[in-house]
Protein backbone atom coordinates (compact mmCIF):
# COMPACT_ATOMS: atom_id res chain seq x y z
CA UNK A 1 0.00 0.00 0.00
CA UNK A 2 1.76 3.42 -1.09
CA UNK A 3 1.34 6.17 1.52
CA UNK A 4 1.50 9.51 0.39
CA UNK A 5 2.47 12.26 2.75
CA UNK A 6 -1.31 13.92 2.65
CA UNK A 7 -2.48 10.40 2.77
CA UNK A 8 -0.69 9.88 6.00
CA UNK A 9 -1.43 12.62 7.64
CA UNK A 10 -5.10 11.87 7.09
CA UNK A 11 -4.40 8.23 8.30
CA UNK A 12 -2.80 9.64 11.16
CA UNK A 13 -5.82 12.06 12.34
CA UNK A 14 -7.51 8.99 11.93
CA UNK A 15 -5.59 6.43 14.50
CA UNK A 16 -5.08 9.37 16.93
CA UNK A 17 -8.86 9.63 17.17
CA UNK A 18 -9.31 5.91 18.11
CA UNK A 19 -10.61 4.58 14.95
CA UNK A 20 -9.18 1.02 13.91
CA UNK A 21 -8.26 1.03 10.30
CA UNK A 22 -7.15 -2.64 10.46
CA UNK A 23 -10.51 -3.58 11.23
CA UNK A 24 -11.49 -1.87 7.95
CA UNK A 25 -9.54 -4.43 5.89
CA UNK A 26 -6.16 -1.75 5.56
CA UNK A 27 -2.48 -2.87 6.27
CA UNK A 28 -1.22 -0.70 8.32
CA UNK A 29 2.26 -1.93 8.37
CA UNK A 30 3.76 1.10 6.41
CA UNK A 31 1.49 3.00 8.15
CA UNK A 32 3.36 2.20 11.36
CA UNK A 33 7.36 1.79 10.44
CA UNK A 34 6.40 5.47 9.23
CA UNK A 35 5.03 6.38 12.39
CA UNK A 36 7.59 4.75 14.17
CA UNK A 37 10.28 6.64 11.90
CA UNK A 38 8.53 10.22 12.91
CA UNK A 39 8.95 9.04 16.37
CA UNK A 40 12.54 9.12 16.33
CA UNK A 41 12.86 11.96 14.34
CA UNK A 42 10.63 13.99 17.31
CA UNK A 43 13.34 12.59 19.77
CA UNK A 44 16.48 13.06 18.39
CA UNK A 45 15.16 17.12 17.35
CA UNK A 46 14.71 17.41 21.26
CA UNK A 47 17.49 15.61 21.75
CA UNK A 48 21.05 17.35 23.27
CA UNK A 49 23.68 17.06 20.45
CA UNK A 50 27.20 16.61 20.80
CA UNK A 51 29.70 16.75 17.83
CA UNK A 52 32.84 14.15 18.65
CA UNK A 53 35.01 12.23 16.07
CA UNK A 54 34.77 8.34 15.41
CA UNK A 55 37.46 7.10 17.55
CA UNK A 56 38.35 4.45 14.61
CA UNK A 57 41.01 5.31 12.32
CA UNK A 58 42.96 8.84 11.51
CA UNK A 59 40.78 9.75 8.89
CA UNK A 60 38.44 11.36 11.76
CA UNK A 61 35.09 11.42 10.35
CA UNK A 62 32.91 14.20 12.46
CA UNK A 63 29.63 12.62 14.57
CA UNK A 64 26.63 14.18 16.37
CA UNK A 65 25.92 12.41 19.39
CA UNK A 66 21.72 12.57 20.54
CA UNK A 67 21.57 12.08 24.15
CA UNK A 68 17.75 12.21 25.68
CA UNK A 69 17.87 14.68 27.96
CA UNK A 70 15.03 12.44 30.68
CA UNK A 71 17.26 9.36 30.56
CA UNK A 72 20.68 10.62 29.50
CA UNK A 73 20.68 7.48 27.13
CA UNK A 74 22.21 8.03 23.43
CA UNK A 75 19.51 7.66 21.05
CA UNK A 76 21.27 8.03 17.77
CA UNK A 77 24.61 8.85 16.02
CA UNK A 78 25.10 10.11 12.95
CA UNK A 79 27.63 11.72 10.42
CA UNK A 80 28.12 15.26 11.00
CA UNK A 81 27.33 17.63 7.88
CA UNK A 82 28.69 20.03 8.88
CA UNK A 83 32.05 18.56 9.31
CA UNK A 84 34.74 19.86 7.04
CA UNK A 85 36.43 16.19 6.48
CA UNK A 86 33.38 13.69 6.04
CA UNK A 87 30.27 16.24 5.79
CA UNK A 88 27.88 13.68 6.80
CA UNK A 89 29.17 10.86 5.30
CA UNK A 90 29.81 7.49 7.34
CA UNK A 91 32.25 4.35 6.52
CA UNK A 92 30.69 1.11 7.41
CA UNK A 93 32.45 1.06 10.90
CA UNK A 94 31.35 4.80 11.79
CA UNK A 95 27.89 4.35 10.66
CA UNK A 96 27.62 1.36 13.14
CA UNK A 97 28.88 3.41 16.21
CA UNK A 98 25.35 3.61 17.53
CA UNK A 99 25.00 -0.48 17.55
CA UNK A 100 28.26 -0.17 20.18
CA UNK A 101 25.79 1.36 22.85
CA UNK A 102 23.72 -0.24 25.31
CA UNK A 103 20.37 -0.08 22.74
CA UNK A 104 21.90 -2.81 21.01
CA UNK A 105 20.91 -5.89 23.35
CA UNK A 106 22.71 -8.25 21.24
CA UNK A 107 26.25 -6.88 22.52
CA UNK A 108 28.19 -10.05 23.80
CA UNK A 109 28.50 -9.13 27.62
CA UNK A 110 30.05 -12.43 28.92
CA UNK A 111 32.63 -14.07 27.55
CA UNK A 112 31.66 -17.70 25.89
CA UNK A 113 33.58 -20.54 25.64
CA UNK A 114 32.98 -24.11 23.69
CA UNK A 115 35.18 -26.74 24.86
CA UNK A 116 36.86 -28.69 22.03
CA UNK A 117 34.14 -31.27 20.42
CA UNK A 118 31.32 -29.70 22.40
CA UNK A 119 28.63 -27.98 20.86
CA UNK A 120 27.43 -26.55 23.68
CA UNK A 121 28.58 -22.03 24.59
CA UNK A 122 29.46 -22.07 28.57
CA UNK A 123 29.82 -18.27 30.34
CA UNK A 124 33.32 -17.92 31.51
CA UNK A 125 34.67 -15.37 33.98
CA UNK A 126 37.75 -12.80 33.00
CA UNK A 127 39.99 -14.84 34.71
CA UNK A 128 39.25 -18.53 33.80
CA UNK A 129 39.60 -16.47 30.26
CA UNK A 130 42.40 -14.89 30.28
CA UNK A 131 44.41 -17.96 32.29
CA UNK A 132 43.27 -20.43 29.26
CA UNK A 133 44.05 -18.02 26.41
CA UNK A 134 47.60 -17.40 28.21
CA UNK A 135 47.91 -20.96 28.71
CA UNK A 136 47.25 -21.86 25.15
CA UNK A 137 49.47 -19.57 23.51
CA UNK A 138 52.70 -19.99 26.22
CA UNK A 139 51.78 -24.32 24.97
CA UNK A 140 52.08 -23.11 21.36
CA UNK A 141 54.93 -21.17 21.59
CA UNK A 142 56.91 -23.29 23.71
CA UNK A 143 56.33 -25.85 20.46
CA UNK A 144 56.40 -24.50 17.43
CA UNK A 145 58.49 -21.15 18.11
CA UNK A 146 61.18 -20.59 15.17
CA UNK A 147 64.67 -19.50 15.62
CA UNK A 148 66.11 -19.65 11.96
CA UNK A 149 64.36 -19.76 8.50
CA UNK A 150 65.04 -22.51 5.63
CA UNK A 151 68.39 -20.22 5.28
CA UNK A 152 69.65 -20.02 8.53
CA UNK A 153 68.32 -16.35 9.30
CA UNK A 154 67.53 -15.38 12.62
CA UNK A 155 63.22 -15.14 12.23
CA UNK A 156 62.29 -15.55 15.91
CA UNK A 157 58.73 -16.30 14.84
CA UNK A 158 55.68 -18.11 15.25
CA UNK A 159 53.32 -19.04 12.51
CA UNK A 160 50.91 -21.30 14.45
CA UNK A 161 48.79 -18.11 16.21
CA UNK A 162 46.95 -15.70 14.23
CA UNK A 163 45.42 -12.75 15.37
CA UNK A 164 42.37 -11.28 13.87
CA UNK A 165 41.80 -7.29 15.11
CA UNK A 166 38.43 -6.19 15.81
CA UNK A 167 36.88 -3.42 14.14
CA UNK A 168 35.86 -1.99 17.31
CA UNK A 169 38.75 -0.68 19.08
CA UNK A 170 40.73 2.56 18.07
CA UNK A 171 44.51 3.67 17.01
CA UNK A 172 45.86 3.65 19.90
CA UNK A 173 44.30 -0.16 20.81
CA UNK A 174 45.55 -1.61 17.49
CA UNK A 175 48.98 0.25 18.17
CA UNK A 176 49.39 -1.53 21.52
CA UNK A 177 47.72 -4.92 20.39
CA UNK A 178 50.69 -5.46 17.43
CA UNK A 179 53.22 -4.25 18.98
CA UNK A 180 52.00 -7.15 21.84
CA UNK A 181 51.66 -9.41 18.92
CA UNK A 182 54.79 -9.21 17.60
CA UNK A 183 56.70 -8.84 21.00
CA UNK A 184 55.31 -12.59 20.90
CA UNK A 185 56.75 -13.28 17.10
CA UNK A 186 53.31 -13.27 15.75
CA UNK A 187 53.67 -12.77 12.11
CA UNK A 188 50.05 -13.52 11.34
CA UNK A 189 48.22 -10.08 12.22
CA UNK A 190 45.71 -9.19 10.53
CA UNK A 191 42.80 -6.14 11.08
CA UNK A 192 38.66 -6.62 10.18
CA UNK A 193 39.32 -2.78 8.44
CA UNK A 194 41.67 -3.98 6.01
CA UNK A 195 39.52 -6.50 4.47
S1 LIG B 1 36.37 4.53 10.64
FE1 LIG B 1 35.10 5.32 8.99
S2 LIG B 1 33.69 6.79 9.95
FE2 LIG B 1 35.39 6.41 11.39
S3 LIG B 1 36.92 8.01 11.01
FE3 LIG B 1 37.49 6.24 9.76
S4 LIG B 1 36.48 6.58 7.74
FE4 LIG B 1 35.49 7.94 9.25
Amino acid sequence: MNITRRRFLAMSGAIGSGVALSSLGLDLTALKAHAAGLGKMDRIRAARQSTTICCYCSVGCGLICSTDRLTGKIINIEGDPDHPINEGSLCAKGAGLFGLTEVNEHRLRKVLYRAPKSDKWEEKDWDWSLKRIARLVKNTRDADFITHNGKGQLVNRVETIGHYGSSNIGNEECWTLSVGCRAMGLVYIDHQARI
